[in-house]
């Protein structure tokens, strides 16, 4: 055992070929019978019969202990930061709403929005929000000074991947006991790989969802995608619900919802309807909705689809997430929370939260320092104050000549989610050429994070045809370490049940600039804890 720091650039060990095509064997057998799968590409059939294993990487990848520790901590501030922001309805009617916010540009965020305000506007039945997030992010190497972890993004909605995550370190963790990984490096030892329970970490989160709704009998509702191949990620979810919870599930797509969801207009009771040979009552009281589905604009084709959106939230399920919370987790928020003042808002601030609800300094400026540089394309010179005139009459805004000039270092993102949205670097002057200036506004300018160089791993994609046969291949890679956490809020109380359960870790070739397992750009991995 060497005191050195680790060089996180000398990964991965060296294999004999040999060595390699076993541990390829040992690793695929071991995902296709423990469920690390998707179904396979094309059309779905109702009933599947056959299913790939996800992408995942041969050996865990390598991450300075001390910033894992940081992540998990500051993910419990995290949790309470985007929970108070779903309970402030006037910061989110300025920042996403249709008059002065994002809503006004972005018709998807827009209907949203609108369809949250008059629910408002009527009362809502159900003050409780749940949430699953997971926050994300990568290192970032500035030269000549200490590794650092920066955040890429917040998600409020439709967190994926946590149970994978969990079967690709027991695949790790497999690998190691089996084969030591051949003796290849002194640091793969299993103290170095932490345990990840993020399985039970998530489901604990929709049981408490569901217990405090209260009602025996329910279930809790997961509203899905038509053709979703991640389909084992969610059930292993409902597996863990109901072993560890007693808790049953029913799975339906809005497309299924808009002929099955039915909200009792005097008790705003949630009912889900199916055969009477499924169940004897015909319907299916909700608990709780869980969302796998509705963060993207293409999922809400004609206005019966949002009002399907709006039906469940109209409801006294409670709503994981809410569309407050999904609001919450939009880049635009992201962005907003960078600049001054914002963050002491929400978690300095003794006359609103309290003195029991605030956070130290410290603990604000640790979360603050995960930071990148972010700034609306709409602002003007003092960067704080939107400047609406200059939108309007199309003058270019500081915010944009920032953009102009920086762009090699720069990602531009709109408020979308789940991949494939973002513009990067070489490509931003001529997007902003082609930019309507009223669009500005729906987009952040942020800052690029700087991985480390030199890192790689070997990636391991499933063949599609029978007969293919697998094999590993060596790549620069890039991980981003997700850390989920759950916050149950609202109601009478100001106080945020909430806490940190678990972390994925996703891997994407160096010359990527996006990641995302699901949009087949990265691989699932998982960690290897060294000190740097
Ligand atoms: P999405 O909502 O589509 O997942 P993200 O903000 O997560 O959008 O961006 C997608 C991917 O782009 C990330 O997983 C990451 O690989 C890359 N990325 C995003 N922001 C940055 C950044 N500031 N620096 C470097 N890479 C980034
Ligand atoms: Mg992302």
């Amino acid at each position: 055992m060497t005191t050195e720091p680790f060089d996180i650039s000398s990964w991965p060990p060296s294999l004999t070929p040999i060595q390699l095509e076993a541990l390829t064997l040992y690793a695929t057998t071991y995902a296709l019978s423990h469920g690390l799968l998707y179904l396979l590409p094309g059309p779905q059939p109702a009933i599947p019969s056959a299913a790939i294993h996800a992408p995942f990487s041969l050996f865990p990848s390598p991450f300075p202990r001390k910033l894992f520790e940081t992540g998990k901590r500051i993910q419990r501030t995290y949790n309470v930061l985007y929970a108070r922001i779903a309970m402030d309805e006037e910061f989110l009617d300025r920042v996403m709403g249709t008059k002065t916010g994002v809503g006004k540009v972005d018709d998807f965020i827009g209907q949203l929005w609108t369809g949250w305000k008059q629910l408002r506007d009527e009362g809502l039945a159900q003050h409780l929000h749940l949430g699953l997030f997971r926050s994300d992010y990568l290192l970032h190497a500035l030269s000549n000074q200490p590794l650092s972890i920066k955040q890429v993004e917040f998600n409020t909605i439709s967190v994926s991947f946590a149970c994978l995550s969990q079967r690709i370190s027991e695949l790790h963790r497999y690998l190691l006991s089996s084969t030591q990984y051949y003796n290849c490096s002194p640091q793969l030892k299993p103290e170095n790989l932490p345990p990840n329970r993020t399985i039970s970490g998530l489901a604990e989160g929709l049981a408490v969802g569901h217990k405090a709704y209260n009602v025996q009998g329910s279930r809790i509702l997961f509203v899905v995608q038509p053709g979703e191949r991640n389909v084992f990620d969610q059930r292993w979810l409902e597996y863990e619900l109901l072993e560890q919870h007693s808790i049953l599930i029913i799975r339906q797509t809005f497309e299924e919802l808009a002929h099955s969801a039915i909200v009792d207009p005097h008790t705003y009771i949630l009912r889900v309807s199916c055969s009477t040979d499924i169940h004897p009552s015909g319907s299916i009281e909700i608990s709780t909705v869980y969302y796998r589905a509705g963060y993207m604009p293409n999922e809400y084709p004609t206005p019966a689809h949002y009002a399907t959106r709006f039906l469940l939230e109209r409801s006294k399920a409670i709503k994981c997430p809410t569309i407050a919370l999904q609001l919450a987790g939009g880049k635009k928020v992201q962005e907003v929370l960078a600049q001054p003042g914002v963050l002491e808002r929400f978690l300095r601030d003794e006359k609103r939260y309290g003195k029991d609800g605030i956070f130290s300094e410290h603990e604000v400026n640790e979360l603050r320092s995960t930071f990148m540089a972010m700034w609306g394309l709409d602002v003007g010179e003092d960067l704080l104050t939107a400047d609406y005139d200059s939108i309007s009459s199309g003058k270019e805004g500081f915010g944009l000549l920032k953009a102009r000039n920086d762009a090699h270092a720069l990602v531009l993102k709109p408020q979308r989610e789940g991949g494939g949205n973002n513009v990067y670097k070489e490509a931003i002057p001529a997007f902003l050429n082609s930019l309507p200036p009223q669009e500005r506004q729906a987009w952040i300018a942020m800052e690029l994070i700087i991985p480390p160089e030199g890192t790689g791993n070997y990636l391991i994609r499933a063949g599609t045809i029978q007969a293919e046969s697998q094999a590993a291949v060596k790549a620069d890679v890039v991980s981003e370490l997700g850390i989920f956490g759950y916050a149950l809020f609202g109601g009478e109380s100001r106080e945020v049940k909430e806490k940190e359960v678990g972390w994925l870790v996703r891997t994407k070739g160096k010359d990527s600039d996006e990641g995302g397992v699901a949009t087949g750009f990265s691989v699932l991995d998982s960690l290897l804890l060294v000190d740097s």
